[in-house]
């Protein structure tokens, strides 16, 4: 199914019904919300796709705003890398619909004053923790703060020496006078600004007092001219002090609250504060790390965008939360390059194969399909001759039944060049193999034989005098365990990490073509799987290629024998 022909989301038939009657003058508007206190994961990609996806289906209008309404945990570095992550992800040059939130803080205060002077604001002495301990019950209200009782220009005057910065953190906070007694304790006079004399990342010192998340996100939407403000089903609860903000404000535009269930992988960790914990204990080698679940760590594993989005949208969007199981992502990019990518030969663990009636100094050219996907991609030629690698496991001294590969007196085919029979093998004097013997069947050139003669087995090799040594790095799971994250486990989520998530070998040996490949440039290595040439140290003498997913899912078969 296409984008177009899949059955709407709820979201989908909202705006629709939306437009059918005429509302927000038969417009469309999304943001993705990010704030900039880490980098983007895959749990945000789901909520790209969706917000993105929205505004170019209805042919509204989308942007990409900044949420940063915290000086203390924001930073520059995680601004440039959301802004990249997002134009990989749509593939869009966004430059033009970037926006902060902090440059709307001088409207938010005004709005502030707005609600002071109408009475529906009030400046708060009591300490966060006092406001704790004070908010009561379900059947208990909250006790009252005696700022609710100041007049109006008490208020105001207040909130003005608190902007002017005469006050200490924690003295004061600006609380919404609504409904102590409220059911929703988010109802329950919550704060809207609170002293932080912290340099922000855009302002600078400028500021002393911040906005609080649910005071602003709502103001932001308004000011952007929002229509659909989707998030996550943890701010259901706050919908109703969304409303409550905008509704009593004058003149403003009026966005509406929708919730959706976040992403939840198997195998996975998805919180920032989490994924910042294992950049910064050394678990990984950083956001980027092929291994961690953030867009430019799939990136860099070799994901294209395209697989990301129509992985997005084989989940889909709803309203239950659930746990997508990762081998759904794999398969998405599993199936665009098997689709697009170009196939090559490498031999991961070689040895080598010795062709013993092959003339020596001899070098021909096997020529090779690039992808039998996709005929327009045409052929190459691979050299080949008398001294070849193979995969260690390629070869068995003693195979067991349905072993087909290389064996003393089996035949196989060499992949695109000839049958050969294995005639022997040597050993160093610690009894490692050294070197396979054979002698190859000059009639089966191409990999056919004209008698009709079948063998079962067929292996892929590397010609050894222009084999291209490169490093390839093989990556696992982060995490053994389905639910790391599981709230009703008392251990910490790190005694799950996957100690054999990555394997590097050292000395692979690739076909002489990919001395071209170019960064990010992405290949399926004949029979063993996809792999990447590495971004971040594309420039190192040996090439770095990084294993995106292997050809089939092997966790599948270990789960089912287990
Ligand atoms: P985390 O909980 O992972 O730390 P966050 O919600 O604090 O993330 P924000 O920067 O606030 O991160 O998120 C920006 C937007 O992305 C929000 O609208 C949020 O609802 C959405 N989002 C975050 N995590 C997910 C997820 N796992 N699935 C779908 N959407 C998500
Ligand atoms: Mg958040």
């Amino acid at each position: 199914m296409s984008e177009t022909e899949t059955r709407l989301n709820f979201i989908e038939q909202i705006i629709e019904q939306d437009l059918a009657d005429g509302k927000n003058g038969g417009v469309v508007a999304t943001r993705f919300p990010p704030e900039p206190n880490g980098y983007l994961h895959i749990g945000h990609a789901k909520s790209i796709c969706l917000n993105y996806g929205l505004a170019k289906r209805y042919g509204g209008a989308f942007v990409l705003r900044f949420d940063d309404t915290n000086p203390s945990k924001e930073e520059t570095e995680y601004v440039e890398s959301i802004i990249e992550d997002v134009q990989w992800l749509t593939g869009e040059n966004l430059s033009d619909r970037i926006r902060f939130a902090s440059d709307y803080f001088e409207q938010m205060y005004v709005f502030a004053e707005e609600l002071i002077k109408k009475g529906k604001a009030y400046v708060c002495n009591q300490t966060l923790a006092e406001m704790r301990d004070n908010r009561g019950t379900p059947s208990i209200p909250m006790k009252p703060s005696e700022g609710r009782e100041f007049t109006a220009e008490k208020n105001l005057d207040l909130f003005k020496r608190m902007r002017a910065g005469e006050f200490n953190e924690g003295e004061f906070t600006l609380r919404a006078k609504i409904d102590l007694a409220s059911p929703n304790f988010n109802m329950r006079d919550p704060v809207m600004y609170r002293i932080i004399k912290a340099a922000h990342h855009r302002t600078g010192d400028k500021w002393c007092i911040y906005p609080m998340y649910d005071w602003a996100h709502g103001l932001e939407d308004s000011i952007e001219h929002i229509t659909h403000s989707v998030c996550t089903l943890e701010f259901e609860h706050h919908r109703q002090l969304y409303d409550w903000f905008l509704d009593n404000l004058d003149d403003i535009w009026r966005p509406h609250q929708y919730e959706f269930a976040r992403l939840n992988l198997t195998y996975t960790v998805m919180s920032k504060r989490k994924l910042l914990e294992l950049v910064k204990g050394g678990f990984v080698s950083g956001w980027s790390d092929p291994r961690m679940p953030t867009i430019c760590g799939l990136r860099r594993r070799g994901y294209t965008s395209e697989a990301v989005r129509a992985f997005c949208r084989e989940i889909g969007v709803a309203k239950m939360n659930s746990i997508i199981d990762v081998v759904k992502l794999e398969n998405a990019i599993r199936e665009d390059l098997n689709k697009h990518a170009l196939r090559r030969m490498g031999v991961l663990r070689p040895v080598k194969l010795l062709i013993e009636n092959y003339p020596e100094g001899k070098v021909e050219q096997i020529e090779a399909v690039n992808n039998p996907e996709n005929e327009a991609e045409g052929t190459r030629l691979i050299p080949f001759s008398r001294t070849l690698y193979i995969e260690h496991d390629d070869f068995m001294e003693e195979p067991p039944k349905k072993y087909f590969r290389l064996s003393v007196g089996r035949e196989v085919r060499l992949r695109y060049a000839y049958y050969v029979t294995c005639t022997g093998f040597d050993k160093d004097i610690d009894g490692n193999i050294t070197q396979i013997r054979c002698t190859y069947d000059p009639t089966t050139r191409g990999g056919t034989s004209a008698d009709g003669r079948k063998v079962q087995g067929t292996i892929h090799w590397v010609e050894v005098n222009s084999a291209l040594g490169a490093e390839v790095r093989l990556y696992d799971r982060l995490f053994t365990k389905e639910n790391p994250d599981d709230p009703q486990d008392l251990a910490d989520y790190k005694t799950y990490m996957n100690l054999n998530s990555l394997e590097i070998i050292a000395n692979a040996k690739l076909e002489p073509s990919l001395a071209d490949a170019v960064a990010e440039q992405r290949f399926q290595f004949e029979r063993i799987g996809y792999f990447c040439k590495d971004i971040v140290n594309s420039d190192n003498a040996t090439p770095i290629f990084n294993r995106t997913v292997s050809l089939r899912d092997t966790w599948a078969k270990i789960e089912k024998k287990g």
